[in-house]
């Protein structure tokens, strides 16, 4: 299999792949430098660390995972990037889930058991996440879908990791434990939609999109 399948776009020797992983089709991201053989995991789901093996060069080490929120269906297969050396990362109000994803167990359904990572470093909203020297996110704070949702904005490779809060067309549930739809509204009204026109949206789940896409023509914002 050929990784340039799950390649989304690239720049100056950053890939950035999206696989569809388990039971839900989770979009996991893999963002790779080629050049220092490093890469970040976003959205770690259940069979994520089994697609990097594919997708990334066989000496490219994950040196951190960031979850764009605390569901079970996002963060499967953190704890093993984590026993690898990733570093884990989430807004503080999802960490609960993260750390303790037990409490998930009855909407899970699923075979596999929740195993906790532990947070390593906290995303607050309008904070510009660093790592390595290569890799660098502004993060917002988008409640809503849950109370730690967020997103990471990569201006040089021009695409945005939204989780469950934006999708092609729609926008993400808000009827789970810490949903709240106008909240959520308003925080893709004034800090997804606000992104330059053209940037490229991977959303947690379906296919990809376009700020300008989603403006024209997802019906609760055009
Ligand atoms: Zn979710
Ligand atoms: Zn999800």
């Amino acid at each position: 299999m050929s990784a340039s399948k799950f390649l989304v776009t690239s720049n100056g020797g950053l890939s950035v792949f999206a696989v569809k992983c388990g039971h839900l089709d989770t979009n996991t991201g893999f963002i790779e430098n080629a050049n220092c053989g490093e890469a970040i995991v976003i959205d770690p789901s259940f069979g994520s660390f089994a697609e990097s093996k594919k997708i990334l060069s066989p000496q490219t080490k994950i040196i951190a995972a960031l979850c764009t929120h605390g569901h079970w269906d996002h963060i499967g297969d953190g704890h093993i990037f984590q026993e690898l050396g990733a570093k884990v990362y989430s807004h503080e109000l999802d960490k609960p889930l993260i750390e303790h994803p037990e409490v998930m167990a009855a909407f899970a359904s699923i075979e596999e058991e929740l195993v906790p990572c532990k947070v390593n470093g906290e995303i607050t909203d309008g904070s510009v996440l660093n790592i390595s020297n290569w890799f660098e996110a502004a993060c917002r704070w988008v409640p809503g879908h849950t109370m730690g949702g967020v997103t990471f904005y990569m201006k040089t490779l021009g695409c945005v990791f939204t989780g469950d809060t934006l999708f092609r067309g729609c926008i993400g549930r808000s009827d789970f434990h810490g949903g709240n739809e106008d909240l959520l509204i308003e925080g893709i009204k004034n800090k997804i939609l606000t992104l330059p026109e053209e940037t490229i949206v991977i959303p947690g789940h379906g296919a990809h999109t376009t700020i300008a896409r989603e403006k024209a023509e997802n019906e609760f914002f055009s």
